[in-house]
């Protein structure tokens, strides 16, 4: 524990209650990383408040010693945004985790950040209500972690990511005040700061209430599975399924490997011999699913699927979803470690790409298993290595990273849903020029002058804001055009 760090410890336990804070290295270590284990860091101390107005005076006593702090959910984060800082507090919300109310009429509900993603559907259900951003590790990751990297999943394909159903937010800000975002509405005139703060990873303040939106339980829900003997095939009939104007809830895809591991683990039973499987739900009104239903079966049928299997009924339709659900960590069936990889890519480019990272697979001699979300091009290549290996990790890492450089040279993007965090700050310049960069520091500075709010993520280069346009030989691109002034 640092000096400043130290002197802290008897506010927060006034702040939080002693046994609320905790200070045992020991202890500590349960949160020196999030899903990303590569990553690794064992913070000074750890609180956990019970109220917002406790995580407000949490932060303004950081913010008046100058030490630095880290929000953190339910910790399955994989890009490493929740990492600890060594000199620093974690802010761990797991505490603050219920359904404040739920208003049918509106359709909205008010939650907080600790609250798992799936509790708000199963508070929702009983008035034929649920909330739509559903990632797959929707049993345990919270709200608020949700919020912070404007996460995915499998339905969002239809209904839209964590920024599309978020409302309004309390924050708290790095100085330690406590204030509101958006009115409720969704409406709400003047600047998107709602937007602004989805998906900033904890950098911009901490969440601390959640109003989502909350959407009508379809009437049906149709799956359908269809086996391929390769991911091109499996590929043309998204694209056709898309083409012919339908867009349902999921459309994700398995490649062979992804397959076998989710077999080894699961059971799941899908066809055998499969190079691919496709599966598509569709939800919504009887008729319009019906409809829609025998187009995509004949779709899929046309691409050359050699099995069909359709599910209606909650259990089976769970059997179906039960290998993918399970792909990521059925992995580590057939590998004994492996990096979950996430890059976008427009989703006629995915043979293309699909066909990159086999290339790169074999030129490697790294095995690579396709999971993805079909639909929205959202890749997540599992590149598996042995790490008693020599060099095979450092292998592993290249190829993951060369994935991403397919990504970016077809259009896409480093990042689908996990974020950038600590793990893809290298990658932010290929994506984006200096003055891109510079320009969301001016945001980020906005909110956190002091730099004190989970530094050193999303950015390839620490900075203080007084330096963003301090230090510069050339003027800020804007400042020379005449659109912005130093302040
Ligand atoms: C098996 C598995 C499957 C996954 N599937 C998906 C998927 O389908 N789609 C998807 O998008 N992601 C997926 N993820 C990634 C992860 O679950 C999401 O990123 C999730 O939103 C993280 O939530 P968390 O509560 O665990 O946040 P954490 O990991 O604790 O934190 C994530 C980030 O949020 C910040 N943060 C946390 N709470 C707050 C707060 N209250 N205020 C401000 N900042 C905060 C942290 O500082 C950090 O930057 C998956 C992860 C795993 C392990």
């Amino acid at each position: 524990m640092t000096t400043s760090t130290e002197a802290l410890v008897p506010r927060l336990r006034e702040i939080c209650g002693a046994g609320n804070v905790i200070t045992d290295p020991l202890e500590l270590r349960t949160y020196e990383c999030d899903g990303l284990t590569s990553h690794r860091s064992v913070p000074a101390l750890a609180v956990l408040p019970g109220a917002a107005a406790e995580v407000a005076s949490v932060v303004a006593a950081c913010a008046a010693a100058g030490v630095p702090f880290v929000a953190r959910g339910s910790g399955t984060g994989l890009s490493g945004g929740a990492l600890p800082r060594e000199d620093g507090v974690l802010i761990v919300m797991s505490r603050m985790r219920s359904v404040i109310e739920i208003d049918p009429v509106s359709r909205r509900a008010v939650v907080e950040p600790g609250v798992t993603n799936l509790s708000v559907s199963k508070a929702a259900a009983p008035f034929g209500l649920f909330y739509a951003p559903d990632p797959s590790s929707q049993v345990v990751c919270s709200v608020g972690g949700n919020v912070a990297e404007n996460s995915g999943g499998a339905h969002c394909l239809k209904h839209g990511f964590t920024v599309h159903h978020v409302t309004g937010l309390q924050i708290v800000t790095p100085a330690g005040e406590l204030t509101w975002l958006g009115d409720g509405t969704g409406v709400s005139s003047g600047y998107d700061l709602v937007g602004a703060f989805t998906g900033s990873e904890g950098t911009l303040g901490i969440v601390t209430k959640i109003v989502v939106k909350l959407m009508p339980l379809p009437e049906v829900v149709h799956t359908l599975l269809a086996a391929y003997a390769t991911t091109a095939e499996g590929g043309r009939a998204v694209s056709d399924i898309i083409a012919a104007g339908i867009v349902p809830a999921a459309i994700e895809m398995m490649d062979a490997l992804s397959i076998e591991a989710a077999e080894a683990a699961v059971h799941c039973n899908y066809p055998a011999g499969a190079g691919a499987v496709l599966i598509v739900e569709l939800d919504g009104p009887a008729s319009e699913v019906e409809a829609e239903l025998s187009v995509v079966r004949a779709i899929c049928e046309a691409a050359g699927a050699t099995e069909i299997r359709a599910a209606d009924d909650p259990a089976q339709r769970a059997v179906i979803w039960a290998g993918r659900k399970s792909a990521f960590a059925a992995v580590g069936r057939i590998s004994p470690s492996f990096i979950v990889q996430d890059g976008v890519v427009p989703r006629t480019s995915l043979g293309a790409v699909l066909g990159r990272i086999a290339s790169l697979s074999s030129e490697a001699g790294i095995r690579v298993a396709n999971v993805f979300h079909a639909g929205d091009g959202n890749l997540h290549p599992l590149v598996l290595y042995d790490d008693s290996v020599p060099g095979q990790e450092a292998a592993a890492e290249e190829v993951s990273g060369r994935i991403l450089d397919a990504c970016l040279e077809a259009g896409g993007s480093i990042t689908g849903e996990h974020g950038v965090g600590v793990d893809k700050s290298r990658y932010m310049p290929k994506m984006f020029t200096s003055a891109d960069l510079d320009t969301m520091q001016l945001v980020r500075c906005a909110f956190d002058p002091a730099n004190l709010c989970n530094p050193g993520k999303i950015f390839p280069t620490p900075r203080l804001c007084g330096e963003v346009p301090g230090r510069r030989r050339a003027p800020h691109p804007a400042v020379a055009a005449g659109q912005a002034e130093i302040f």
